[in-house]
């Protein structure tokens, strides 16, 4: 077993083209090791008796050399159950960092050649919860939040009404006169308490949050957020020029979604786009596909894994997930 050894090729920790990726993932066991050195940095330790030290007895098991108890490899990470070698998932997560736009699952199957739509469907959704890194920091600094609806054409809404529409809020960084890291969330309301949870969640205390005068952010003062008002009317060419940030994020991201999965976004899975849009828009500066191979992969071996059944349980009568 490697542990924490320098790889062979190049000195870096990642593969940085397809062909590197090759020869880095070879075989399962290769796959596997990648794993261990992410989960154990330090070396192997064992989560029943908290030892150090273990070996390999195949089939992605370490025994551990303390208490003798097995720990799979990938037991607690996203990959955990799968009956596929773990080569294909590393090729899924190299596609899906690959394309710019986000993979969908059809082009996903055809890539792979997997034997399933579903199969592919399920495995996007387990690597979109992988996007947002457990214990990510908060957006600091100055910070524009504002609402935006997403979904089918609905007649008749004015404001801030909606029925069909899902809510989503935006947290965007300012940078200079660009933009930092974004933070996004479906919301049930637009009330004070939907949104000060959100601001809460995503924004640094103390951060100066800038919002326009919607009743719903009165609360920020008191919550420990400077707060600054920019009263606005509803228009939307207004909008734009008070809230650049948001209002680019919010473009980008209904684009994106009618780009990449035609807008057939369910709103029970929303959330998910919506880790994948957050994810590649703070890593759009990022021109190494191979760093963002690593960090995705680096998130999956912390996220908790979920079963098909919890995927597609909020499906509602839908023919074709999406
Ligand atoms: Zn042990």
């Amino acid at each position: 077993m490697n542990e924490g050894g320098k790889h062979p090729i190049g000195g870096v920790d990642y593969p940085r083209t397809l062909q590197e990726f090759d020869a880095w993932f070879p075989t399962e066991e290769t796959c596997l090791d990648f794993i261990r050195r992410l989960r154990w940095p330090d070396g192997f330790q064992c989560p029943a008796c908290g030892a150090s030290g273990g070996w390999s007895t195949g089939r992605g098991l370490i025994r551990c050399s303390n208490c003798q108890r097995q720990t799979s490899t990938i037991a607690g990470t996203v990959f955990e159950g799968t009956r596929k070698p773990l080569r294909v998932w590393f090729q899924a997560m190299w596609f899906v960092t690959a394309e710019k736009l986000g993979g969908s699952a059809l082009g996903l199957q055809r890539a792979l050649g997997l034997g399933s739509y579903q199969t592919a469907w399920a495995w996007l959704h387990k690597l979109r919860r992988a996007m947002v890194c457990p214990g990510r920091d908060r957006l600091r600094g100055c910070v524009e939040v504002d609402e935006t609806y997403v979904g089918g054409v609905e007649e008749n809404v004015h404001g801030r009404q909606t029925e069909t529409k899902a809510i989503v809020v935006i947290a965007a960084e300012e940078d200079g006169k660009g933009t930092g890291r974004i933070r996004l969330a479906c919301i049930p309301d637009v009330s004070g308490e939907s949104l000060l949870t959100f601001i809460r969640g995503m924004v640094e205390p103390g951060a100066e949050v800038h919002t326009d005068g919607w009743s719903g952010y009165a609360g920020l003062k008191a919550a420990g957020y400077e707060h600054q008002v920019t009263n606005l009317s509803r228009s939307e060419e207004l909008a734009h020029e008070l809230l650049p940030r948001v209002h680019r994020a919010a473009s980008l991201l209904k684009r994106w979604l009618l780009g990449t999965h035609q807008g057939a976004v369910s709103r029970e899975h929303l959330a998910y786009y919506l880790d994948e849009f957050t994810f590649r828009f703070n890593r759009r500066a990022s021109r190494s596909r191979g760093l963002l191979f690593y960090l995705l992969l680096e998130n999956a071996v912390r996220t908790a894994p979920v079963p098909y059944r919890g995927l597609v349980r909020s499906v509602r009568g839908r023919g074709r997930h999406n």
